[in-house]
């Protein structure tokens, strides 16, 4: 069945690459990644540079699903990533998906609260990737953008709901030291958070969004403090 919505969303090509196979980008599960064009940050180190200036996608949400058709049996999950895919109302989408039978993780980076809330209000997302890319005070020369606030309301809101979630930072040490870690983890022991706090190393890959290299500082992990459990990627 066919997404028949009358909105552009279902008309227009938003999804600008479909990830087949992984097993690595959903905990426990063998996923496909949809991948969504645009976003609505400008991180430095980002690595998809490519999909976030997107002027042309490949598919609609349609061919998506006609790929997941095909698939069913075969994963056990998708992953709905970009970009930033929130940019997007996902909710029929996620309905549809699940009606096959996956689970579904988001990839996000949180500052669309209102879309977020809705979807898990939902009962739509099963696993989601929150990314907490900055402390407050570096966030906006990070990510070129002044949404920390609606970031934190999302972590907050998740924190306090019954959604499996983690977070997690991109670590490039010449845009964070020890002490904006230090901050980061403080923050999420203070707010209750009881998940992992997943730290993930910078990959260089030539094509970043911001005039960035290879990192010159090194990082001492043994200067965090242990507030929560972390793990490196
Ligand atoms: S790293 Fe930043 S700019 Fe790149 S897709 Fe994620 S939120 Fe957008």
């Amino acid at each position: 069945m066919n997404i028949s919505n009358e909105s552009n969303l279902y008309k227009d090509k938003i999804v600008y690459d479909i990830t087949k196979f992984s097993h690595l980008d959903y905990p426990d599960h063998l996923a496909c990644i949809i991948w969504f064009s645009g976003c609505n940050m400008l991180c430095d180190f980002c690595y998809n540079k490519e999909i976030v200036f997107a002027k042309n996608a490949d598919y609609d949400l349609n061919d998506v699903l006609e790929f997941l058709k095909q698939r069913v049996g075969l994963l056990d999950g998708v992953v709905l990533s970009g970009g930033e895919a929130t940019n997007y109302d996902l909710a029929e989408l996620c309905r549809e998906i699940k009606k096959l039978g996956f689970k579904i993780k988001l990839d996000t980076n949180g500052t669309n609260f209102q879309e977020l809330q809705l979807l898990c209000d939902s009962n739509l997302i099963d696993y989601i990737a929150l990314d907490y890319k900055a402390p407050s005070y570096k966030y906006k020369q990070i990510t070129k953008s002044s949404k920390y606030d609606a970031f934190s309301m999302s972590l907050q809101y998740l924190i306090s709901s019954h959604i499996d979630f983690e977070v997690r930072t991109t670590l490039h040490p010449d845009l964070l030291q020890e002490d904006d870690i230090n901050h980061i983890i403080k923050d999420l022991k203070n707010r209750g958070y009881s998940h992992t706090y997943y730290i993930q190393e910078f990959l260089y890959t030539g094509t970043h969004i911001g005039d960035i290299h290879m990192p010159v500082n090194t990082f001492d992990t043994s200067l965090l403090v242990d507030d929560i459990k972390i793990v490196y990627r």
